[in-house]
């Protein structure tokens, strides 16, 4: 008689100690009662390519990219989803039964999820989304909105070429304003999005003025360290519905779960709790 495969995921980047990701799908692994494991793994670039294509036949069904891979990656796999090749960088992989390696971008879905949940009374076409920073994170927060059906896009960063070069990506739906005149755009604003790393523990402030904020806005911080950030904290303050940035991480974590486990696995507050631990 032939015994189960257990199935083995991983997270790799370099360096990976601070993923909170093994306690997440731990955690998941555990209260479903599955048998299987996931593990932190530090590799170097140099070595990405060899140690992909060799997981599968170690019994790996699935791995999260992290940084610094997640854009080198997408030229050693095999099939790269659409929302992947729109951000330009890919954070979920799935090793197939056919040998071939897919590639996903998770995080715009995330995004959405976790203010729908954290927002229930935010509906998309309800006005634009105010994008303060350009980087990685910022071409998944826009690549979703716009998907979700926000009408417009107001963007800005501190370097104003990556945010013209975002708008030259997603089209005439995002207004770019230069950095200095940031806190101009929540007075068009229904929606606050911060995918700075700007307020986040060791890191300087985050300095838009915000007296543009009314009771109407929902505004949403991708730092999740500390929980409740300066901006949604005066967000609050202001009567703002505030959504905080650990729900993103988690619900970008649940479509690989369900591919390489099988089960869909809840968002909860055990979820948060265990991520938090
Ligand atoms: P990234 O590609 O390095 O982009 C960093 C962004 O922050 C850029 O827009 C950058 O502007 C801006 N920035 C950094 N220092 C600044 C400063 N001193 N003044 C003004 N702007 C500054 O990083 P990323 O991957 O997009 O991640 C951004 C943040 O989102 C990080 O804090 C990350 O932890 C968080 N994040 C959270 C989740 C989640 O699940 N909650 C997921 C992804 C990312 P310039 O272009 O001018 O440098």
């Amino acid at each position: 008689m032939s015994l189960p495969k257990i199935p083995l995921a991983a997270v790799i980047g370099s360096p990976i100690a601070h993923s909170k990701s093994p306690q997440i799908h731990g955690h998941w692994l555990s209260t479903l009662g599955i048998q299987g494991a996931y593990i932190p793994m530090d590799v170097a670039p140099e070595d990405l390519e060899q140690v992909l294509r060799t997981l599968p036949k170690m019994g790996f069904v699935g791995a999260n990219i992290t940084i610094p891979h997640k854009e080198a990656v997408m030229e050693m796999v095999d099939v790269i989803t659409d929302r992947a090749a729109l951000i330009g960088a890919v954070n979920t992989l799935t090793f197939r039964a056919d040998g071939k390696i897919m590639a996903d971008n998770t995080d715009g879905y995330g995004f959405i999820e976790n203010l729908r949940a954290g927002a229930p009374s935010w509906v998309p076409a309800d006005g634009p989304a105010a994008v303060l920073g350009a980087g990685g994170a910022a071409r998944a927060v826009i690549a979703s909105l716009l998907d979700a059906g926000v009408p417009e896009i107001l963007l800005s960063n501190r370097t104003r070429v990556r945010a013209d070069r975002l708008k030259s990506v997603f089209g005439g739906r995002v207004t770019v304003y230069d950095w200095v005149k940031a806190g101009n755009m929540l007075d068009h604003a229904a929606l606050v999005v911060n995918t700075t790393s700007l307020g986040m523990i060791g890191k300087p402030a985050l300095r838009v003025p915000l007296d543009g904020l009314r009771p109407s806005m929902v505004v949403t911080d991708l730092v999740y360290a500390p929980l409740k950030t300066k901006l949604l904290e005066t967000a609050e303050e202001a009567g703002c519905t505030t959504v905080d940035g650990l729900g993103m991480l988690l619900h970008q974590a649940v479509p690989g779960f369900e591919r390489w486990f099988g089960t869909r696995p809840q968002v909860d507050r055990a979820t948060r709790a265990a991520a938090l631990r």
